[in-house]
């Protein structure tokens, strides 16, 4: 899979592309990251990419010539084009299992104030990581080629699996425990220890949806959940309300 990220910082993604699984993925061929810097689609002599905006107000915004002229260049039959914006749509698992599947996604990072609203005309979707601000679209950019690309078949090792994580199966993961057995004051649930698969994988679950109840009910609300499922839910909600 292809991904062009348009940026005036190429430099910030060296190291987190060169780490790790990223890296792995890289060498392998099974992921290619092409980083172009919006200043190289301006025609000036001082290569500007920013202006004051129009109407006033403070900072700067980013000009949309040679952001569209680097979208123009980057493009193909096949690609997808994603505005990087707290604006956006919000970016979810879902969003990366979808974006899994294209051959060509081009990233589109913007600084300062942000993007002349005109560019939105040339690109295909507008994303968000979250509902916070910050400085510039790289980190949100990376968090996408991250999340998309673990979920390419061959990226992850054996011993590294997406399928069980958290929002693959609706709900979040259940808690993980390694080496020492007591750390501490604490020991790890017996049930683990046990050797018993079945024992194990109902803990989990039952573990899996707790922590869900607590931290994200949210979830809850359009997951696919078996019978099983309902039964441990209604004992942990009474549980909790007792
Ligand atoms: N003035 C803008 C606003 O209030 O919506 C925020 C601009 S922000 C400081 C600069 C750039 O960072 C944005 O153009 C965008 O590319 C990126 N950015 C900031 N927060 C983001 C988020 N939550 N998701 C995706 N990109 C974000």
């Amino acid at each position: 899979m292809k991904f062009d990220i348009l940026t005036l910082f190429p430099s910030f993604f060296d190291s987190p592309l060169s780490e790790s699984i990223m890296k792995r993925a890289i060498s392998k061929k099974l992921i290619d990251v092409g980083l172009h810097n919006i200043r190289d689609f301006t025609h000036d002599k001082h290569k500007v990419v920013d202006d004051a905006p129009y109407g006033g107000g403070s900072g700067m915004v980013m000009k949309p010539g040679p952001i569209v002229e680097g979208i123009e260049q980057l493009r193909r039959k096949n690609s997808r084009v994603i505005l990087l914006s707290p604006q956006g749509r919000p970016f979810d698992q879902n969003k990366a299992v979808e974006l899994s599947n294209e051959e060509h996604l081009i990233l589109v990072c913007g600084r300062y104030e942000g993007i002349d609203e005109r560019v939105t005309d040339y690109v295909d979707e507008t994303i968000s990581i979250g509902d916070f601000v910050i400085t510039g679209g790289e980190l949100a950019a990376l968090t996408i080629v991250d999340a998309v690309a673990r979920l390419i078949p061959g990226v992850l090792g054996c011993s590294e699996s997406a399928k069980e994580e958290s929002f693959s199966w609706d709900i979040l993961e259940y808690p993980h425990y390694t080496r020492p057995a007591k750390f501490r004051d604490k020991g790890v649930p017996d049930v683990l220890l046990s050797g018993n698969h079945e024992e194990i994988r109902r803990w989990r679950r039952r573990e899996a949806l707790k922590k869900t109840v607590l931290n994200r009910p949210d979830l809850l609300e359009g997951a696919e959940l078996e019978k099983e499922d309902i039964k441990m839910l209604n004992e942990i909600k009474a549980l909790k309300n007792a």
